[in-house]
């Protein structure tokens, strides 16, 4: 809990919000020097950084458009009774400066940058970058004890390698988590999986690991309520990891992604999953993929950091409780 005004975001009411330094959601800017860094609960941070991309680049740029969207985000969720910024103390940490020449270099640079967070006792909620940066961020949040993983996307991100070999691209981050011990695949739950495949490599990895998928049949099927409902109890109480792709949602609300799939979801449900998650021991989410140069409007992104809203708000969890320090 804060009543610390430090920790508020500036209000519209006070500068407009098209106005002003457009951190995300209008926090304050508390990087790792910061005097007050170890005072932050909850950390939004951003990844501008997409070399694991196959096919259509651009979520390095996805920080700044997120930020720049995240001004639309006022201090009130309009359907729980949370204020996030007064129940948590919340900050902008600022991006991690990667390196876009070589990807393992960069690996390295966020898990660094990430390992100071959990030092401090943070919880990070990160904007994207494409999704490779999920694994060097759970190299440090899954160190301690293999963590619990709510996945959002169309693609299961469990692929061994690409190009002849090579093991590190935004199709491989959960293999990688999985043998590395960074996830505990029983408690892994993907949730929208669909679209053309190459093959079947993924769900056989995904069926032999006891990694439960939840195809976009099923989850049409079945409802939001329903699925989540099973998802929770996949996760159980544990200590838990959401990501969430932004290419889960339809093309119809999220074109602005490198690897759209037909027939997702709607940006209500999109917005329902995460509400579900509210009450679960989440130590930390992230929202990748948004693409600007693919997302003309801006549409993609101020449904992203939508999403993260949503995120920061199941991370406070009901009633205003701090669950940090
Ligand atoms: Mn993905
Ligand atoms: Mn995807």
């Amino acid at each position: 809990m804060t009543s610390d005004p430090f920790f508020h975001p500036v209000s519209g009411m006070e500068l407009p919000r098209y106005a002003g330094i457009p951190t995300f959601m209008r926090l304050p800017l508390v990087q790792p020097d910061h005097a007050r860094f170890e005072e932050v609960e909850i950390g939004l941070v951003g990844v501008p950084w997409d070399s694991g991309t196959t096919n259509r680049p651009g979520p390095r740029h996805g920080p700044r458009q997120l930020r720049d969207a995240s001004t639309m985000i006022r201090a009130e969720h309009g359907h729980f009774d949370i204020r996030p910024f007064e129940a948590a103390a919340c900050a902008d940490l600022g991006d991690v400066a990667p390196n876009p020449a070589d990807i393992q270099d960069s690996m390295a640079r966020i898990t660094a940058f990430y390992d100071k967070i959990v030092a401090a006792g943070i919880r990070p909620l990160t904007g994207g970058g494409d999704h490779l940066c999920s694994l060097p961020v759970l190299r440090a949040l899954g160190k301690a004890k293999p963590l619990g993983m709510v996945h959002f996307d169309s693609h299961t991100d469990l692929w061994d390698s690409y190009f002849g070999g090579f093991k590190y691209t935004h199709g491989t981050p959960f293999r990688r988590a999985v043998e590395e011990g960074l996830l505990d695949p029983k408690r892994i739950v993907q949730i929208g999986i669909r679209g053309p495949m190459y093959d079947h490599e993924d769900r056989d990895f995904a069926r032999a690991e006891g990694i439960r998928i939840i195809p976009i049949e099923e989850f049409h099927a079945r409802g939001v309520a329903d699925v989540m409902a099973e998802a929770r109890e996949i996760v159980g109480t544990e200590p838990t990891y959401v990501s969430y792709d932004i290419d889960f949602v339809d093309p119809t609300f999220a074109p602005g992604t490198g690897t759209p799939e037909i027939g997702g979801p709607n940006s209500y449900q999109a917005l329902q999953v995460v509400r579900e998650l509210m009450g679960l021991n989440i130590v930390g989410a992230d929202l990748v993929e948004v693409s600007p140069p693919f997302d003309s409007s801006g549409g993609t992104a101020f449904l992203g950091v939508t999403i993260m809203f949503e995120l920061l708000c199941a991370m406070v969890g009901r009633g205003m409780v701090s669950q940090g320090k």
